[in-house]
């Protein structure tokens, strides 16, 4: 008795509670009979422009895992593109959400304010690299936050063009697709397209081979060169690209490039809406490479899967914009801000950055094993959970790295079939991503890898 009183308190940061085991589950051939179904009235209905990555309808979600409407249970290596990036359905955002439904909807910030979007401000303020005052106004997507970054950043500057790098991706809006680099499928048809738009060259070590400093005045002439630094409003670049392949720039590139811009009064936004909120082991990707970005865009992860998006930066770029000229109608809805603030208080309360960085450990040291294995792995390169993969041509990979998209697709239909939903990536469709949500335990990595390294194998 007196024992168990003089014994210490039990951990209360304990392993979270499923509400759906932890594993993958097939009973069906995939997709089955009621997916297939579901997409013959979705068929009948749904806009041809709209793809799925797998056609399997899902029912449930918790955690790491997904359950469609005929039983079968998916390791989910995408978390809907790094966006239930703290797990589905994650019991604080749930709550947070539900409470927030009874409470109070809608009211639009913009006619009668509410403090929860005051208090994802102050948590993004708090956040986001840097240590000056910042200010945060709140969107939809990150297409319009990307919107929004630009709009800023050009009242501020007074200047038109705006430039992106190689292999980047922003978004689908009108203004977002003229700045992706891949015309197929994001903008092929669909001009015109936005004007003053430039593509600057990337670091991509893979390919070029650059050090940061070499790849970064590589940059940094296109810039001067082709548009003129009193003509640049802004440089948008995303810290580790997401769709173009999740490319790690070479250190000191980002750096360079934010000091060449401060040195030039051009401002330098952080496109973190697929490699923030704890994606990486770091709030911020900026952070990794030392980073202090004048704008981050945020979304993806935000709220747990609600849709939310953020511009956050410095205040006195932030407060450029005339009054009523940012803002929209759902723009910082309070379900999702509540969402948001959960999503936050999360990350802390469970450690999760520190779940990133052991998430990148494991996936790292598995997929590097299957480097040693299998010639046609490239490259294993990311941060925390968010690491890619990319394949090319038996033979190719010490020298002309030709692209493997074959290989790409066979491994990911392989791996669906058997429970592991994997998202592809990469300018030449070449590239594995993984995306877990951090609720992924070892072992769920561990037997997605064994399906992999089959899928390998069969090759
Ligand atoms: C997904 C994404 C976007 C676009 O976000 P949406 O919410 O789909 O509009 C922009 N930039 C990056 C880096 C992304 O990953």
């Amino acid at each position: 008795m007196t024992d168990t009183l003089n014994s210490p308190a039990p951990s209360i940061a304990s392993a979270p509670v499923y509400t759906i085991a932890q594993q993958r589950k097939i009973v069906t051939s995939i997709p089955g009979p009621r997916s297939v179904e579901l997409q013959q009235r979705r068929n009948a209905v749904v806009s041809g422009g709209v793809s799925s990555v797998l056609p399997v309808y899902i029912e449930k979600a918790n955690g790491a895992v997904l359950v469609d409407v005929d039983g079968n249970q998916f390791i989910d290596f995408g978390a809907g593109i790094g966006v239930t990036t703290i797990g589905h359905t994650e019991a604080s955002v749930v709550a947070a959400a539900t409470g927030q439904l009874q409470d109070v909807i809608h009211t639009l910030f913009t006619i009668t304010p509410y403090e929860a979007y005051v208090r994802v401000a102050e948590l993004l303020a708090e956040h986001t690299p840097g240590d000056f005052a910042k200010k945060t106004v709140l969107v939809n997507s990150g297409a319009e936050a990307v919107e929004n970054g630009v709009k800023i950043a050009r009242k501020y500057t007074g200047r038109r063009a705006v430039a992106v790098l190689d292999h980047a991706y922003h978004g689908r809006t009108n203004l977002t697709m003229a700045m992706n680099y891949k015309a197929m499928p994001y903008a092929a048809g669909f001009g015109p397209l936005a004007g003053d738009v430039y593509h600057a060259p990337s670091s991509y070590p893979y390919h070029d081979g650059l050090n940061g400093a070499d790849a970064a005045t590589r940059t940094i002439a296109y810039l001067e060169k082709v548009i003129g630094a009193s003509d640049l409003a802004c440089l948008v670049v995303e810290p580790i690209q997401g769709e173009g392949g999740f490319m790690v720039p070479a250190d000191g590139y980002l750096t360079a490039l934010q000091e060449w811009c401060t040195a030039n009064g051009v401002v330098m936004i952080a496109d973190e809406i697929q490699s923030g909120m704890a994606r990486t082991g770091h709030y911020y990707a900026s952070e990794i490479f030392g980073w202090v970005p004048d704008l981050v865009l945020t979304a993806k992860g935000i709220a747990g899967g609600l849709p939310l998006a953020a511009v956050t930066g410095r205040a006195e770029i932030m407060d450029s914009s005339q009054p009523g000229g940012l803002g929209g109608t759902f723009g910082g809805n309070p379900v999702a801000c509540a969402a948001a603030v959960a999503v936050f208080e999360s990350i802390e309360r469970n450690g999760l950055l520190t779940e990133g960085r052991r998430i990148g450990r494991t996936l790292t040291a598995g997929l590097e094993a299957l480097k040693a294995t299998y010639d046609v792995i490239g490259e294993v390169r990311g941060h925390g959970a968010m690491i890619a993969i990319e394949l090319v041509q038996p033979g190719t990979r010490g020298t002309t790295k030709v692209p493997n998209a074959a290989a790409v697709t066979h491994i990911a239909n392989f791996a669906a079939e058997r429970g592991v939903l994997l998202l592809t990536a990469g300018t030449y469709g070449n590239v594995l991503r993984f995306l877990p949500s951090l609720a992924v335990t070892d072992e769920l990595i561990a037997d997605g890898l064994s399906v992999i390294d089959e899928a390998f194998a069969a090759l």
